[in-house]
């Protein structure tokens, strides 16, 4: 039996290898590695891509997030807005920065931050908020940009799971102060290895990004402020530049593979699958439903039956050990929570063939309709 994997890059690599072995052939025989036109012209294209003025290359999508905030001059003292239902780079970066992430309860339907409990949580020290657009959904930018444009709040979007999706016809990244992306290679555009971007429309903070990127300098060896070493390799942002060609067609597949997911799993009983909000399109980094009893034991049966699924994420942030001292406790943040034991994300990549997708679906009909 064939397992089928959560995600798989191997397909998409026999569908353009030849065109990245070409492109990686030349930066190697250019020895220009670090730096130079290949990256200019991925931060162009990228840019516009995204439809921001400006765009920066950087090393991750967690370097993107410390940097934003470096860059907001947001740090000891301040509180950063943010979901728990997220990878830890979100809250991790606030914390390196030295503020302290306020942790507010996620929408069910969405699973991105419930934006009716964001004002409550605001206080003097609130400096900003970084909203995840989660499994390839945006958030409702319209509604947030208005509450944070109230309370003169800076917005970083944390873009991280969706490349290339809408909220009112932009793309997310375009419509807070700073979008950070990742190009981690299961991301919707993933690079052969680490990689990251930020985007913003601001000259200000766009040279101040490049500043602290680049060890705290404008040029040569005077340095202005304490500083990282971020940088997308030359390599990386060739492969990006390709793969960029392609991300409209792949997130098109994404939506494909969603819709066929939810009219076949809609009528089945015991689960919830996810349904795209309006006004947005979501680009489907995950397809993930909710079951509602026994999700660990629903794993392990389709594991059995040959449909590898995840869990993204079994423990929120605000109850993580390394967030002990903030005093979250269970029940505190209960979308959050429930979530949390019900998640089970479904094979989902642009390649995943009917074929596969059917095994996942009378995989789970056999598990839950007994
Ligand atoms: C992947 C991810 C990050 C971090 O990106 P890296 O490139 O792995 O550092 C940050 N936030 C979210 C929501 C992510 O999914």
């Amino acid at each position: 039996m064939n397992t089928i994997p959560p995600f798989d890059l191997s397909e998409q690599f026999k569908a353009i290898g030849s065109e990245i072995n070409q492109a990686v052939l030349e930066v190697l025989a250019s020895g220009r590695y670090i730096g130079g036109a290949a990256i200019e012209n991925f931060e162009k294209s990228f840019a516009q891509y995204i439809g921001s003025d400006i765009a920066i290359a950087c090393n991750s999508g967690t370097d993107a997030l410390f940097l934003a905030l470096r860059a907001l001059d947001i740090g000891a003292g301040d509180e950063v807005i943010t979901t728990p239902f997220t990878f830890i780079a979100t809250a991790e970066t606030i914390s390196a920065v030295g503020a302290i992430p306020v942790f507010i309860d996620i929408d069910p339907q969405t699973f991105n931050l419930d934006l009716n409990q964001i004002e409550a949580a605001i206080t003097p020290k609130t400096k900003a908020i970084i909203p995840v657009h989660l499994f390839g959904q945006p958030v409702d930018m319209t509604k947030l940009m208005a509450i944070a444009d109230a309370h003169q709040l800076k917005v970083i979007e944390d873009c991280a799971q969706c490349t290339g999706a809408e909220w009112a016809g932009k793309r997310v990244g375009s419509i807070g102060q700073i979008g950070c992306f990742s190009f981690y290679p299961t991301k919707n555009l993933g690079a052969c290895g680490d990689g990251g971007a930020i985007t913003t429309n601001d000259p200000e903070i766009a040279s101040k990004l490049k500043m602290l990127r680049d060890h705290g300098r404008y040029s040569g060896y005077y340095h202005e402020a304490l500083g990282v070493n971020s940088r997308l390799d030359a390599v990386q942002a060739v492969i990006l530049q390709i793969k960029l060609r392609y991300l409209d067609s792949w997130n098109q597949n994404r939506t494909r593979i969603a819709d066929r997911y939810f009219s076949f799993l809609s009528s089945i009983p015991g689960i919830t699958p996810p349904q795209a909000l309006a006004g947005g399109q979501s680009v489907w980094n995950q397809y993930t439903i909710r079951v509602h009893e026994n999700r660990d034991q629903l794993k392990a049966d389709l594991l059995s039956k040959g449909v590898n699924s995840m869990i993204y994420y079994p423990i929120p942030l605000h109850l993580q050990p390394v967030y002990k001292s903030l005093g979250y406790q269970p029940g505190q943040l209960p979308e959050s929570d429930r979530a949390a034991a019900q998640v089970l994300s479904l094979p989902m990549f642009p390649e995943l063939s009917e074929e596969q997708q059917d095994q996942v679906i009378y995989s789970l009909k056999d598990c839950l309709i007994r």
